[in-house]
């Protein structure tokens, strides 16, 4: 079905099970492929003031537990390129259909660092800063210097700088206050030609002495964060999951001494706001890493990842999620909140 011809082509009753990372069967009742910022705009002007889309990357944060009845727009354009740059560093623009690690290793073949600790996060370009996306002590926002977006309402293109994104921890205005608002289609990142690494967190210094990397470059720091996560994190392709199901919670720091005094082993960090605990550890030492009920379970190495053995439905990966909830705040009296978009 063509919808106000050469604007966008939508699609009717489209499966996502191919398009996200738990491999949940849901349907898209109006599916549209957007490679072109221009149409976008024009369909939101034509139809945002009636239409709420929903905005789909690659369904790697994210459980179906319905279909979707909003037109669903997969927003893919492609393209990366070098806008400007100086001795010291090269202002990138990406387009938000680019994957993710692809682009990483783009970057560093062209001598450009500061991603370098971000390789293989499953994803787009463009859905990296609607969660800031962290791993191994760095976060998107610190080389994300603006983000081009359309109004779905209007169909303007709106430029949101570094501030505005209001980046916090796994969070910007685009996961929550302004979701399905703005679909973002180019990101601007900033990056260093000296390289600068960050080693301290995780394992990826004894990593990097394993492979006898006294003075690593960031392709080798790369190399580490994919070595490390390949062992660690069971992929998508083999075994359904969205990475981290819970966010890390921030609690405060006589909570978390109260808690310390009771188990002295629970593994916690400092944080802006207070301590920062490990979701994992809680979930572990509540007794749910391994257990699986109808299908849906939780990873048996790694207690913070939920998977799909095959036959779960998003319904009891999200029962199951909020079993473990419950569970973690009668026993360590600790909210977890979900990291993925639950739909
Ligand atoms: C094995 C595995 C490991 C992971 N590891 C990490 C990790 O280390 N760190 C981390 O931060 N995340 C991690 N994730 C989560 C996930 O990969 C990231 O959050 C990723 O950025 C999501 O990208 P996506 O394109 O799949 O987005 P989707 O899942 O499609 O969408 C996620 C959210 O972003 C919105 N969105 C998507 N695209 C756009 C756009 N162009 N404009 C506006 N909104 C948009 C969607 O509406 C939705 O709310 C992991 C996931 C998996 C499966």
């Amino acid at each position: 079905m063509t919808n106000a011809q050469s604007i966008l082509e939508f699609q009717s009753n489209v499966s996502l099970k191919g398009r996200n990372t738990f491999g949940i069967a849901a349907n898209a009742k109006r599916f549209a492929e957007v490679t072109d910022e221009s149409a976008l705009q024009r369909w939101a002007n034509e139809h945002g003031k009636n239409e709420r889309p929903f905005i789909l990357g690659g369904g790697s944060n994210l459980l179906l537990t319905a279909d979707i009845a909003e037109p669903v727009l997969h927003i893919a354009p492609l393209g990366i390129r070098v806008v400007e740059q100086d001795a010291a560093s090269a202002l990138v623009e990406a387009m938000a259909g680019e994957p993710w690690h692809a682009f990483v290793l783009w970057t560093l073949e062209r001598g450009l660092c500061g991603l370098e600790n971000l390789s293989l996060i499953p994803g787009y370009v463009g859905a990296g800063p609607v969660q800031n996306i962290g791993a191994y002590g760095v976060e998107i926002k610190e080389r994300c210097e603006r983000v081009v977006a359309v109004d779905l309402r209007t169909g303007e293109l709106k430029t949101f700088s570094r501030g505005e994104c209001a980046f916090g921890y796994r969070d910007s205005i685009f996961k929550h206050l302004e979701r399905d608002r703005y679909a973002i289609t180019r990101v601007y990142f900033r990056l260093s030609k000296t390289f600068s690494a960050r080693v301290t967190y995780g394992d990826i210094q004894s990593e990097l002495a394993a492979n006898k990397v006294a003075s690593p470059t960031a392709r080798d720091v790369s190399n580490a964060v994919i070595a490390i996560r390949s062992r660690k994190l069971p992929d998508p392709a083999v075994i359904g999951n969205a990475g981290s199901f819970f966010q890390n919670p921030v609690v405060s720091v006589v909570k978390a001494d109260e808690l310390s005094a009771k188990h002295p082993t629970m593994a916690r960090y400092p944080a802006p706001d207070g301590v920062k605990l490990a979701a994992g550890w809680l979930i572990e030492h509540a007794g749910w890493k391994g257990r699986t009920i109808n299908g849906a379970g939780v990873h048996e190495k790694h207690a913070l990842v939920l998977v799909n053995h095959g036959g779960a439905t998003g319904a009891s990966l999200w029962q199951l999620a909020q079993m473990i909830q419950v569970d973690v705040l009668a026993k360590f009296g600790v909210q977890l909140e979900a990291e993925p978009r639950v739909v």
